[in-house]
């Protein structure tokens, strides 16, 4: 493979395997092992941050605080502009970090480094633009005035499956509110969070303002900034569980939080729906990162009369998916994560498989190095099987059948998660009418892809608290405050 003709500049894991950043300063160290999860080999090894340095940290975003909070806006915004330029110069050796640390396919990649930069781009653009409000009193005797004020430091904290696009979908709105942030990026994929550091310190970010730092003892290093007075933000993404500790944590000193946790999207096709254009959306849904994202339709629900049609269409397609070296450009399905993940995956289909389902393509882990799972199609899956209930995080696509429009939406929401949810159909009355009754936060009518920066990601239920990205997402690191005022 042409591996090692690709590393150049950005890409090269050695550059970033000097974290931590802190206060403006790189501090060398070591501890923390990043694999390439396509050979199963040590890419590069970074520092792991203790309390002391997490303290450090706070401290730095302490000292930056008050004249970030005092830069003009339209600096701060040309500042997260210039971080958006970088970022797409350096697109393609950032596509190379995240395929080499995340094992995701190439073009995964790149669609990943874009949609991250996105965020610099409309978050420049919201800076100069943070609403407030006038107002009169009920009684008409007296004025409200609500202003916007950046909440203070952030600690965020994000998840390996988008090493990119999670760090910038938090630092881009907390920058442009005004706002100095620690972010603590997943111990997998490090080295993306260094390099868009880099980036960050070229387009001009002063020392503090952005801090990064990685560490094998996640708890206690955030439980210490938590406890810190001066912590007023958690922005966290990750899995339910490890959300709903920091939630239990975070209420000790009464801390702002943002969670954008895991889901369980159910993908409806209703016996109208083009089966072409249908097909074409369960791959982008559940396949975009070889089904590692928190989107990823997990639940196929297809009317018994397209049934048939879509699991032949939907084994055609997964069946012809190259599976390889996310590095590889021929690549379409990368490797999973974790040698860990490729057993969950296995135990769920080994269960629906026990409890009835049928193979049609894939169904078992790939020999090669235990990172390997196949593009899989399950028909005849229970809905009472661990794989309807869990995220399956992988390559998988379980097909369950339904009769009647009252049997999809129960079915659809019977879950305790409620991020993403898909429709396919063409009679769009229908559409919207299921829609309003899916618990979930965000719905794709007859689209595969919903993210989008200028929209409001997040999810109900246990999916989380908050949205990111759209209008509303600064807010998120802002506080209102209201002026009572008589003149
Ligand atoms: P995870 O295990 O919850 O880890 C997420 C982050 O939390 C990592 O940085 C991790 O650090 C850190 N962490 C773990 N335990 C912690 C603790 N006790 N205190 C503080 N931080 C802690 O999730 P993951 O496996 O990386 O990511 C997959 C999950 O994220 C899935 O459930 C997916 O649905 C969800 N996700 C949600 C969204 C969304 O927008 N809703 C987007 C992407 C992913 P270490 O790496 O050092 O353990």
């Amino acid at each position: 493979m042409t591996l090692h003709a690709k590393i150049t500049g950005y890409a090269d894991p050695a550059l970033h395997a000097a974290g931590l950043y802190i206060g403006g300063k790189w501090r060398k160290g070591d501890g923390i092992a990043v694999m390439n999860p396509s050979t199963g080999e040590k890419l590069a090894e970074v520092a792991d941050a203790s309390v002391e340095d997490a303290m450090r940290a706070v401290d730095a975003a302490e000292a930056a605080a008050s004249g970030w909070r005092a830069t003009p806006a339209r600096q701060r915004s040309e500042i997260l502009r210039r971080w958006f330029q970088l970022m797409t110069q350096h697109a393609e050796e950032l596509a190379t970090l995240i395929a080499l640390e995340n094992g995701k396919a190439l073009p995964d990649a790149r669609g990943e480094v874009a949609y991250a930069a996105e965020f610099f781009r409309w978050y420049a653009e919201e800076a100069v633009r943070v609403p407030g409000e006038y107002r009169h009193t009920p009684s008409g005797s007296h004025h409200i005035l609500v202003d916007h004020e950046p909440i203070g430091i952030a600690v965020l904290i994000t998840p390996w499956n988008f090493p990119a696009a999670m760090a910038t979908r938090k630092i881009g709105p907390a920058l442009a509110a005004g706002c100095t942030v620690i972010l603590k990026p997943a111990s997998e994929t490090p080295l993306t969070a260094y390099a868009m550091a880099r980036l960050g310190e070229e387009a001009g970010v002063p020392p503090g303002v952005v801090n990064v730092l990685t560490t094998s003892k996640p708890g206690a290093v955030t439980n210490a900034m938590l406890a810190d007075p001066r912590v007023r933000k958690l922005s966290f993404t990750g899995s339910t569980g490890v959300g709903r500790t920091l939630l239990a944590e975070a209420a000790k000193s009464v801390v702002s939080c943002s969670m954008e946790l895991g889901g369980n999207a159910p993908f409806l096709v209703f016996d109208d729906a083009d089966l072409e254009a249908a097909l074409d959306g369960a791959m982008i849904a559940k396949m975009r990162n070889a089904g590692e994202a928190c989107t990823a339709a997990n639940r196929f629900y297809v009317q018994a009369g397209i049934h048939g049609a879509f699991v032949a269409g939907l084994t055609a397609r997964m069946a012809a998916l190259k599976v390889g070296p996310g590095y590889d450009p021929a690549t379409q399905c990368g490797p999973m994560i974790t040698t860990n993940a490729v057993r969950k995956i296995d135990r769920l289909v080994t269960d629906a498989i026990a409890l009835g389902a049928r193979v049609t393509t894939g169904g078992k882990p790939l020999a090669e190095n235990g990172y390997f799972y196949p593009p899989t199609v399950l028909e005849n899956v229970p809905t009472d099987a661990a794989i309807a209930r869990e995220e399956i995080f992988g390559p998988v696509a379980p097909v369950y059948r339904f009769e009647s429009e009252e049997d999809a939406i129960r079915l659809a929401n019977d879950t305790e998660y409620g991020l993403a949810a898909y429709i396919y159909s063409q009679d769009l009355k229908r559409a919207m009418r299921v829609g309003k009754q899916l618990e979930t936060g965000m719905l794709g009518i007859n689209r595969g892809l919903m993210s989008d920066p200028a929209a409001p990601f997040g999810g109900v239920k246990q999916s989380g608290l908050g949205r990111e990205g759209g209008v509303t997402g600064i807010l998120e690191f802002m506080e209102a405050k209201y002026y009572a005022v008589d003149y």
